[in-house]
């Protein structure tokens, strides 16, 4: 039996009225499900995404991206009990891109605690990820920490009593920890082209600044948040990583229960960008992700996934990445809702 075809993730003004509720779900409790039979799903998911007849538009502000082949999946899944099954391009390094965004709030949270949020809100904005629309009308206050305002803030914060090279490390350290895994790293030439054509952050950064909401100098920030887009992973190390977030026993203590669930509250409200709501309503699950086809995605208490396929739908999400998280949660039966 074929996998029910999901429609695209659009703006809701472009999806057909059909596809706007397919409340199939069991109701009630989630079962105990067979790992044996979730690895022969996530083969079959892998095989069918396969014969998508439109993976979306890779992202094109820099050539690095714009020259990966868009017709590419990989999925994870680290179960509670440390199970891992994979499928697809499992083991193929991407740019983990705005996903970076959760791992570096978590650091400076760890840094810094709850003084954050004095610089950056917790809202959803409902603006696309590099909107700089908000930004004047509530005087330099991002709204959340994963537009890229807001990022810059939190990148920022990261630079207190750090030079930028010295905070990075922190960072790959916290990410490498996270993950378990020393095989960690940023593509220097990503990190170039972002500050190459990153007219908009440097605009976004400037702002900041002009609002007294940026302690270093915007050339500082921007460099180091340039770096932190540029951080390549594969679907199995970003699983991993997210552990910590799904507090998985046997994660490395890194964080707080209690931060786990506020970064998953984020995530849920903010990792999609403008397309937050919509991935809640469909897939359930707390999910970040980036411009390079990443989403990782936390099911509390249960597992940790990873999904990539670079092309992306119009708010910026990846497309069929978007489309597997919803066969996935179908087939499962997570939600944090149930
Ligand atoms: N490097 C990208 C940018 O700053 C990250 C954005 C994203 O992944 N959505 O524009």
């Amino acid at each position: 039996v074929p996998l029910p075809r999901r429609a695209d993730y659009g703006p809701a003004s472009h999806r057909p009225p059909e596809t706007a509720m397919t409340d199939d779900r069991p109701a009630g409790p989630v079962p105990p499900f067979d790992p044996g039979k979730l690895k022969a799903f996530l083969d079959r998911l892998s095989t069918e995404v396969h014969a998508a007849d439109d993976w979306g538009q890779v992202a094109t502000y820099i050539p690095e991206l714009a020259d990966v082949a868009p017709n590419q999946f990989a999925i994870s899944v680290v179960l509670a009990d440390g199970t891992r099954l994979s499928a697809g391009a499992r083991s193929v390094p991407f740019s983990i891109q705005s996903v970076s965004k959760v791992f570096m709030l978590a650091c400076v949270l760890g840094r810094e605690g709850d003084n954050i949020w004095r610089r950056v809100d917790r809202e959803p904005s409902g603006d696309r990820f590099d909107s700089i629309l908000l930004l004047e009308q509530e005087k330099g206050r991002p709204r959340n920490p994963f537009i890229n305002a807001g990022a810059l803030v939190t990148t920022d914060a990261m630079l207190a009593n750090r030079a930028p090279k010295q905070a990075l490390s922190e960072f790959l350290g916290f990410l490498r920890a996270a993950a378990g895994d020393e095989d960690i790293h940023i593509d220097p030439s990503v990190a170039a082209s972002e500050a190459r054509y990153g007219f908009r952050n440097v605009a976004l950064a400037n702002y900041l600044k002009s609002y007294d909401n940026l302690h270093n100098a915007p050339e500082l920030t921007l460099g180091t948040y340039f770096h932190q887009c540029a951080v390549e992973m594969t679907t199995d190390q970003l699983a991993m990583a997210g552990r910590m977030i799904a507090q998985l026993p046997g994660a490395p203590p890194l964080m707080a229960p209690a931060r786990a669930r506020r970064l998953g509250a984020l995530m849920m409200t903010c990792g999609h960008y403008d397309g937050s709501g919509d991935f809640a309503f469909r897939v359930g699950l707390p999910g970040k992700s980036g411009v390079g086809g990443g989403i990782l995605m936390v099911a509390p208490g249960r597992a940790s996934i990873a999904i990539w396929s670079p092309g992306l739908n119009s708010y910026g999400n990846s497309k069929v990445g978007t489309e597997a998280a919803e066969l996935l949660t179908d087939f499962t039966g997570w939600s944090v809702f149930s």
